[in-house]
């Protein structure tokens, strides 16, 4: 078996005159050294036989427009991007996919050997492959609750409106945010004015009282808030409204186990994290690079190892 490599961090300062030794990938954040796509993406290059190098540029919000002048301009030909570059980096590509104009959110860039920068969004893809891996059911099937309205969940729901899932709530601290979502969505997913419709997309606020009101007619809760990503933080949807026939979809992937993991848990409702959507916007993201399926399963074990 190869010797693990470890990851290269490249901060800004260092930037400015750096040249890869080979062709170049990397993600993009700050902070960034915790990251877990550098092992993940390592992998996933190493397994499909690509002499390639991938970096962490630890890259501070106020410095990711020179930073991708300077990456450019040292050949980097692929980057991820992560927290707080994602919403920022729309405004810095030629092109956006329809994925990316759609969340509003860039989490994959191309480097075009034209110069042009692509700007993709690999969230909304990964989370429905994650999630037949993880429950076996399409979102065709499903009706959704989802939790949030930001970059995460609006690539969530218009893949559940693409995708034509049953019915989609959408629950949102700023109610606002989750309006104008639905508002956006609405065109691709409602067929016609009928009646019924009105129930097919709901928006409401994320308090017990509303959720109260939804959750039982929902099969899929998904937390797309960032509650949980802190200790102390309670479960977004209160413990009380956890049947056991929901299937819970946590994006959060750090801690493993989130309070509404846990609670669920205890309400006998299936459970995961968002390992899994991280892996598939990954495996996405080496497939808009390089033109080709990426090695999911080397790129799996790489990350359920650095994950533990
Ligand atoms: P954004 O900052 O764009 O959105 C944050 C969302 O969380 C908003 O809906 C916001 O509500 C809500 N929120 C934040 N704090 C609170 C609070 N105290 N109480 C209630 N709601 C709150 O973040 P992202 O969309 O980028 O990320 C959301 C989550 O998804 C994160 O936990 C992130 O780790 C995860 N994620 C996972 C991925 C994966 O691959 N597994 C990929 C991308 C994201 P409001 O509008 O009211 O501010």
């Amino acid at each position: 078996m190869a010797a693990e490599k470890k990851t290269t961090v490249i901060p800004f300062e260092k930037l400015a005159g750096w040249r890869p030794a080979r062709a170049a990938y990397g993600v993009a954040g700050w902070p960034v050294a915790h990251s877990l796509s550098p092992v993940m993406q390592a992998a996933g290059l190493a397994a499909m036989g690509v002499e390639a190098d991938y970096f962490a540029f630890e890259v501070r919000p106020e410095g990711l427009e020179e930073a991708l002048k300077l990456m450019q301009g040292a050949g980097v030909r692929g980057l991820n991007l992560t927290v707080p570059h994602k919403a920022a980096a729309v405004a810095l590509v030629d092109e956006l996919s329809e994925e990316a104009r759609q969340a509003g959110v860039v989490n994959t860039l191309v480097f075009g050997e034209d110069g042009r920068r692509i700007g993709h969004n690999t969230d909304a893809r990964g989370f429905s492959r994650a999630l037949r891996e993880e429950f076996r059911i399409p979102l065709l099937e499903l009706r959704v609750l989802l939790l949030g309205a930001g970059g995460a969940a609006r690539a969530i729901a218009f893949q559940a409106a693409r995708e034509r899932a049953e019915r989609i709530v959408i629950a949102n601290r700023t109610i606002g945010r989750a309006q104008d979502l639905a508002r956006e969505i609405a065109p691709m997913y409602l067929d016609d004015k009928l009646e019924r419709q009105s129930a097919r997309l709901r928006v409401v606020g994320l308090d017990a009282a509303a959720l109260a009101a939804e959750v039982d007619q929902v099969d899929l809760i998904v937390n797309a808030t960032s509650l949980g990503l802190r200790a102390g933080e309670p479960p977004p949807i209160p413990a009380h409204l956890i049947r056991p026939h929901h299937l819970i979809y946590d994006a959060i992937y750090n801690p493993a186990r989130t309070p509404l993991i846990d609670t669920a848990a205890e309400a006998g409702a299936r459970a995961c994290n968002g390992l899994s959507m991280l892996l598939h916007q990954g495996a996405l993201s080496l497939e808009i690079w390089l033109g080709r399926a990426a090695p999911v399963e080397a790129m799996r074990r790489a990350l359920w190892k650095a994950a533990r």
